[in-house]
């Protein structure tokens, strides 16, 4: 805990689930800019942790990682994608704890290279996303005690890299950030982030189907929480088709009034989220409500 501007802020929380058979390891940055903290999480399982929370985290992280003991410490860590508040921690708990650090084919190079990000990013996360000595991982994960076996689950959308993990017989889905609480911007623009919101939609689809038989599916997101039920990935989808038809429908029915260009674009933000978040102008439009439109637009309406 810090002393923030006379509030005490959390920085690091840790919440147990599943009978503590899930330790889940939560980090917020604790800059006066964000008005209350942003965590992301990363999850321990039977010596196997997924992600590594931000390079701003390492400290914290280094401290969690000798709190460990014997049958606790960190045997594998899995990256589910690039981004840099799931990755942040690798480099360090490879150097100095040799903790093998895999992730998917696609994700390799980018975090053999590292990553500078824009400041913004860096108020968030820590300063810079250092090179990783990962390896490649293409078959399911079994962790320490054989106790679990995860499937590598490829969700892209949020990252084309993106690879959920799901544990088939205890009904585990660790999603990261393939599931989010609500649908209202997406990165884009000149970001070296580029959601889609259709391929986010198959993925949840994909994430449905694959989960048919599991009636007490748990999804673990990266800071959002646990979510309960597959009736959840239906909500979402339902969520994103609603936006979807919206989008295009405002869209024909503002060209026919003679809207066009980007007076076209602000009007359908209006109608269907409201105004353009402070968000977009802090992030230079790398993250706003406008790239969740032209995503929306640029995939094709049911039927045409
Ligand atoms: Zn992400």
């Amino acid at each position: 805990m810090i002393l923030l501007s006379g509030v005490f802020l959390l920085v690091v929380r840790i919440i147990y689930h599943c009978n503590n058979e899930i330790l889940e390891w939560q980090w917020a940055s604790d800059i006066k800019l964000m008005p209350y903290p942003y965590f992301t999480s990363c999850y321990l399982i039977d010596g196997f942790l997924i992600d590594s929370g931000a390079p701003g985290g390492e400290n914290d992280l280094r401290e969690f990682v000798k709190s460990l003991n014997c049958d606790q410490m960190i045997e594998k860590c899995f990256i589910t994608h690039t981004h840099e508040d799931h990755a942040g921690g690798a480099h360090m708990l490879n150097t100095e704890f040799a903790i093998p650090i895999f992730t998917s084919e696609k994700a390799i190079n980018f975090l053999r290279k590292g990553n500078l990000y824009p400041e913004y990013r860096q108020a968030a996360w820590g300063p810079e996303l250092l090179p990783v000595n990962a390896e490649i991982i293409d078959e399911p994960i079994i962790t320490k005690s054989k106790r679990y076996k995860f499937e590598l689950f490829p969700m892209s959308g949020h990252a084309p890299e993106l690879v959920a993990l799901i544990e088939k017989n205890q009904q585990w889905a660790f999603v990261a950030d393939a599931v989010q609480p609500k649908y209202k911007m997406i990165f884009g623009k000149n970001s070296d982030i580029q959601e889609d919101i259709s391929l986010i939609y198959q993925a949840l689809s994909k994430l449905y189907d694959f989960t048919e038989s599991m009636d007490q599916l748990l999804i673990f997101s990266a800071g959002n929480g646990v979510l309960q039920g597959r009736e959840i990935i239906i909500k979402k989808m339902e969520e994103i088709e609603d936006l979807h038809k919206k989008a295009h429908e405002y869209h024909s029915l503002l060209q026919k009034e003679g809207y066009s260009g980007k007076k076209l674009i602000r009007k359908i933000i209006k109608m269907l989220l409201g105004r353009e978040s402070i968000i977009s102008q802090f992030t230079h439009g790398d993250l706003s409500r406008e790239n969740l439109i032209l995503s929306l637009l640029k995939w094709e309406k049911k039927g045409s």
